[in-house]
């Protein structure tokens, strides 16, 4: 091995790139499939136009091995589901008569089947289709898409390398199938899954693969020595293979740390690894394992999932360092581009001097093409590149958007009591339930009312001009005021303002933080046709004027029922943004909370004596590994209560939490020293009310019991029953009634008719109560 040989073989390559195409042309051919108006073979034209565009432009700017099979109509899990043959007993009719259909039914559900459960794909926001497995399961190999699409790439003239989920990775996403045990281990299925592999290795052997990557991001969490020793195992089967291709084990997100060796040992000829946050102790264990003499190494030295400019001479030297460590370093960014927007180019709302700072997936993939160039060819190859690049970086980091000395001081001087209320949960309680007066069993909602037609046009009249700010204005008014007396007339007990004016629930407060940048056209894939445009927390986080006081006081206006403020907490605004890369997020998180902090203190001094604050996100920000979820842990809740801090006891602070299991993080939720949260729970029965219970949780708690994902309208006895439930676990003096989330995505029929049967249920509930 000598440095001189890797460098000059140094190839630039990703392993995936945004699908949608520059107008979301991918959402509108498949929506319209869906609804009638585009036909079958009009969706596929248009999806290989899109992917032939894609590779075009990957190879035109110089990517030397383009991916291939990355491409989805839908989810890459679900194609693995259907690449392994895996498809649900409850689909199997679907995808035999038709299979383009039946693949929507997995992925969408269907008036009498339902769809595979979706989750997150890590910790990022893309949500990914989970696969259903069981002690019966038999796969099979179906190669058709994966060999079409590499085909159709080498067509083209670029070198193609497919790209598919592992086998290790896509058993520990499975869950169990209807019917399995419920203790039914996936991964117990993976000598059943090697020869399906097999098949599709030598399939895209004789296509014309020369590599092929598994994609195994799961061996970067915590493993246990089995799971481990279940990777060694099927990287030894499948590199003992005789028929097939090169292989590259890619892993992304974190470091590889005890499963490095594992790979490093294999019978593969190739390894990828994350080297932006995790590159220290990637390099460390790289280097502990005495390198890779005889593999390729693909180094991710690009973030792909943040939007930030790189820094070539920082890559450059962490290339450098890796040449000594591998038989051949190629330039890579850290996972597949599909976590960023395609390109800044369109971006007009943005200045250009701060658009530099931003790299997109086409921003991405030149740096990675000229890092390559460097790596091979030496600096003097890219001087250009690089005088730019330094230019960039340090206009950044000298902008006044970058560092504003009043934030910075401020945040500097935040003490441990600014985060901590004037008195205890317990002592403040008194204070709260004298003020509000409130009956046994609360009734309230989680914030945002539905999100009606009118709203949504209103919001484009304003923007296109049709109709001005006061027209608008006037819009809103009107919704609050239907909003309260609706939930008068129902008999809610703390009421909300209905959330109409905002059109998501971190952009409303980005677009009126500063050091917030929004984006034009920045639509990242969320799941299947949903598309967000996440902000971006570019620079220090300052509230120049209040941003929801007027509406919740004007709500408050119209009723003598308590009115809850609402925010997004601080945690949830970092989790749904794109955040700034210069700074620890610790430190993000301490602006933006100090911000929303003044926004808590003006609704209290506006005479709200109820504010929520939403972390939906909390659990799902929770880093992979566990070690590292204590920092963690510690920097969020002090966000949280810094922004919540500043309030008179009397004052009762609400959050909101959903979209996932708290289970594990009870002891943090009780740490926020919120006064009552409101937790989704209907359709595990009140599970989380059982958790909270079990941890000796001593505060207020609302777990939902109306499941508002569905258009279904509970019954006021099922409620009922589920506050029941509540009981067990949460005595009555600390329980409250309200739904798992917002109502924002239900209609007004369903709305109306459940929240009717929530109060019917606590009434009834109450009158079932022991008097005392
Ligand atoms: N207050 C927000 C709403 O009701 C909370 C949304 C959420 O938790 N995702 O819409
Ligand atoms: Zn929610």
């Amino acid at each position: 091995m000598t440095t001189k040989s890797a460098a000059v073989a140094a190839r630039a390559t990703v392993y995936g790139y945004p699908r949608q195409g520059p107008n979301r042309e991918l959402k509108k051919a498949i929506e319209g499939y869906w609804k009638g108006r585009v036909t079958a073979d009009a969706l596929r034209a248009t999806a290989a136009d899109l992917r032939r565009a894609n590779w075009l432009q990957l190879a035109g700017a110089g990517i030397d091995e383009v991916p291939t099979g990355d491409f989805s109509y839908y989810d890459h899990v679900l194609d693995t589901t259907v690449m392994v043959g895996a498809i649900p007993d409850r689909h199997r009719d679907a995808v035999a008569a038709d299979p383009l259909d039946g693949y929507f039914a997995m992925a969408r559900g269907t008036q009498d089947v339902a769809p595979l459960e979706m989750t997150k794909w890590f910790d990022t926001n893309y949500h990914y289709l989970v696969p259903e497995l069981g002690p019966d399961t038999v796969f099979t190999a179906d190669s058709a898409k994966q060999v079409a699409e590499l085909k159709e790439a080498l067509a083209l003239g670029p070198a193609a390398r497919p790209v598919l989920v592992g086998p290790v990775t896509y058993l520990l996403l499975a869950k169990p199938a209807p019917g399995a045990p419920a203790d039914f281990e996936p991964l117990t299925l993976l000598d059943r899954l090697l020869p399906v592999y097999a098949e599709v290795l030598a399939d895209l052997r004789a296509a014309g693969a020369e590599w092929v990557q598994l994609d195994e991001p799961a061996l970067v969490q915590d493993r246990t020595a089995a799971e481990r020793h279940a990777a060694g195992r099927a990287y030894r089967d499948l590199g003992a293979l005789t028929d097939r291709p090169k292989l590259l084990v890619a892993s992304y997100f974190d470091r590889l740390g005890e499963a490095l060796p594992v790979l490093a040992n294999a019978p593969v000829e190739g390894l990828a690894l994350d080297f932006t946050e995790a590159a220290a102790a990637n390099l460390d264990a790289l280097a502990a394992v005495g390198g890779l003499p005889r593999k390729r190494l693909i180094a991710g030295v690009v973030n792909g999932r943040n939007i930030w400019v790189n820094d070539l001479e920082k890559s450059l030297a962490t290339l450098g360092t890796l040449l000594g460590l591998a038989d051949r370093v190629d330039v890579a960014a850290s996972c597949s581009l599909l976590h960023v927007p395609l390109d800044t180019t369109p971006e007009r709302d943005i200045e250009p001097q701060i658009l530099r700072w931003l790299a997109f997936a086409r921003q991405k993939t030149a740096e990675i093409v000229t890092l390559a160039r460097g790596l091979a060819r030496g600096t003097g190859a890219i001087t250009a590149e690089l005088a730019a690049n330094r230019a960039d970086l340090a206009s950044r980091a000298g902008s006044p958007i970058t560092r504003d000395p009043a934030v910075r001081a401020r945040a500097a001087a935040v003490t441990e009591a600014d985060a901590r209320r004037s008195q205890p949960y317990a002592e403040r309680t008194a204070a709260q339930r004298a003020h509000l007066r409130l009956p046994l069993l609360p009734t309230t909602t989680i914030g945002s009312f539905p999100q009606t037609g009118e709203l949504r046009t209103a919001r484009a009249d304003l923007r296109g001009g049709r109709i001005d700010t006061a027209g608008y204005e006037e819009r809103i008014r009107a919704e609050i005021q239907e909003v309260i007396s609706f939930q008068e007339k129902t008999g809610l007990d703390v009421l909300v303002h209905g959330e109409a004016e905002r059109n998501d629930m971190v952009q409303y407060f980005a677009e009126q933080l500063t050091g917030y940048l929004a984006t034009q056209h920045g639509w990242v894939q969320s799941y299947g046709t949903r598309y967000v445009r996440p902000p971006i927390l570019a620079g220090d986080i300052a509230r120049p004027e209040p941003m929801t006081v007027r509406w919740t006081a004007y709500a408050q206006s119209l009723t003598d029922r308590p009115v809850k403020g609402m925010l997004t907490g601080p945690v949830t605004m970092l989790a749904w943004s794109f955040v700034r890369d210069d700074q620890p997020r610790g430190d993000t998180a301490r602006q933006v909370a100090l911000a929303l902090r003044d926004e808590v203190n003006d609704l209290e001094a506006a005479g709200t004596s109820v504010i929520q604050v939403d972390e939906p996100a909390l659990r799902e920000t929770l880093p992979l590994r566990t070690a590292d979820r204590p920092a963690y842990l510690a920097w969020a809740t002090e966000a949280f209560r810094l922004t919540t801090g500043g309030v008179r006891p009397g004052t009762q602070i609400h959050t909101h939490m959903c979209y996932a299991e708290f289970g594990d993080i009870v002891q943090a939720i009780d740490d926020l020293d919120a006064d009552v949260i409101s937790l989704e729970a209907a359709r595990s029965h009140m599970q989380v009310a059982r958790e909270l219970a079990a941890h000796g949780y001593p505060r207020e708690a609302g777990p939902g019991v109306y499941d508002i994902h569905s258009p279904r309208v509970p019954g006021a006895e099922e409620a009922a029953e589920l506050l029941r439930t509540g009981l067990k676990a949460i005595p009555a003096e600390r329980l409250w009634v309200n739904p798992d989330c917002g109502l924002k995505t239900r209609g007004w029929p369903e709305t109306r008719a459940s929240l009717e049967n929530l109060v019917t249920a606590a009434r009834t509930v109450r009158g079932e109560l022991p008097a005392s």
